[in-house]
């Protein structure tokens, strides 16, 4: 049978390396190939190189201030002729970009079975987070294999009456390329790792990063404000924050923070970096979906700058706290785990509800007996 995966971002680039690097080794049973459509260039790039994928197909259609009509017309125009090439069974999508959404409709239309990596995510906000939570609905819509990676993803799916033999519980595919990796980053820091360690001496760091649309205007200049008002009151933590490229993001971020001796503005570090600096922080303030569900491994406590989430399993486990983009409660929840060592202790060491990093061996077993299934009828 013939798998075509197709992904276009980095972390759908992080949380597809592990399954791609996964079939690889059932090459008897499946002919995998490989499509990005690069919707992020230089950030997905650098995953495929530390994860030893190279695509067979690269849509390469990143385009300088393109929006989502152009973005979602160009997945699927480009992705017919890879689909009349290689006439996959089952294409393989990640999550809620406008990649996987657009591939799917694609994968549809020429007759494959659509498979969804980190199903069943929801807010049941069709604008929170907008376009990734409409994107997740329609694909799980057209999805025929739904890889949950929680068992609350699997409910709010069942709630949507997916069929119950359609879905399969895995845990999240990122804890698989965490834990494939954390090592090896360790032993192997790069030079800027070196450089970041040898700046930051003993100190202890907050991590900081944010992206989301949601945030962009008043959001992220209240998040800022924070930012500034912990730095200076604590002149021995060290803030890191590697500044996502969007100048939405930028603009305040340089402005609000650009002259603050212990706050260190980054440029976004490759995967293996961000890992170490994870690894290396005492704290994690984000709006990232991966990172949260990646904390927690590393025992780390999370503040979460949304109001609302479709992980709401970080929060019940107690590893992530919602603080939104509110100043004041970013300040005392930050102070919080800074001054009250039982508070921090407790947080950072509960379980991961995410996984145990052995996902990408639950959805290749799941494939394997689907196709002899289907070949013993
Ligand atoms: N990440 C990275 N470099 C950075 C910040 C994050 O490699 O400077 C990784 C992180 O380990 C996680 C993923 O990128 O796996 C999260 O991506 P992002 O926050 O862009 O998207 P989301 O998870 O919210 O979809």
């Amino acid at each position: 049978k013939k798998i075509l995966i197709v992904f276009g971002t980095r972390p759908e680039a992080i949380k597809m390396a592990p399954l791609v690097n996964e079939f690889e080794k059932h090459a008897d049973s499946f002919e995998t190939r490989v499509c990005v459509t690069a919707q992020h260039r230089e950030m997905l790039d650098q995953v495929l190189t530390f994860f030893n994928i190279t695509p067979e197909y690269d849509l390469n259609l990143m385009k300088p201030g393109q929006d989502l009509f152009g973005l979602t017309a160009a997945i699927i125009n480009k992705l017919k002729p890879v689909l009349d090439d290689f006439k996959p069974d089952y294409v393989f999508v990640h999550g809620d970009t406008t990649t996987s959404m657009a591939a799917s409709i694609a994968g549809f239309y020429a007759g494959a079975k659509i498979c969804h990596i980190e199903a069943g995510l929801r807010t049941h906000n069709k604008y929170a987070p907008f376009p990734e939570e409409i994107n997740r609905q329609l694909t799980g819509r057209i999805a025929d294999y739904h890889f949950a990676p929680t068992t609350a993803a699997r409910e709010n799916l069942l709630k949507e009456n997916t069929p119950l033999k359609n879905i399969q519980v895995t845990g999240n595919t990122v804890i698989d390329a965490l834990l494939q990796s954390v090592e090896k980053v360790k032993k192997q820091p790069s030079p800027l790792v070196q450089q970041l360690n040898h700046q930051l001496q003993d100190a202890p760091v907050l991590l900081v990063t944010g992206h989301r649309r949601e945030n962009h205007g008043d959001g992220f200049i209240r998040i800022c404000e924070a930012l500034k008002t912990i730095a200076l009151e604590r002149p021995a933590l060290q803030i890191v924050y590697p500044v996502h490229l969007n100048p939405k993001v930028l603009e305040p971020v340089n402005r609000i923070l650009g002259n603050i001796a212990n706050i260190h503005l980054i440029e976004p570090l490759a995967y293996h970096d961000f890992i170490w600096m994870m690894d290396r922080a005492k704290i994690i303030i984000t709006d990232s979906g991966g990172v949260q569900e990646e904390a927690p491994s590393l025992g780390k406590p999370v503040l979460v700058m949304r109001d609302t989430t479709e992980r709401p399993e970080a929060v019940y486990a107690g590893t992530v706290i919602l603080v939104g983009t509110n100043t004041q409660k970013i300040i005392k929840e930050t102070n919080a785990l800074l001054d009250n060592q039982q508070h921090f202790n407790d947080m950072s060491s509960r379980h991961n509800p995410y996984g145990d990093g052995k996902a990408c061996k639950r959805i290749a077993e799941f494939m394997r007996s689907l196709v002899l299934e289907t070949t013993n009828v």
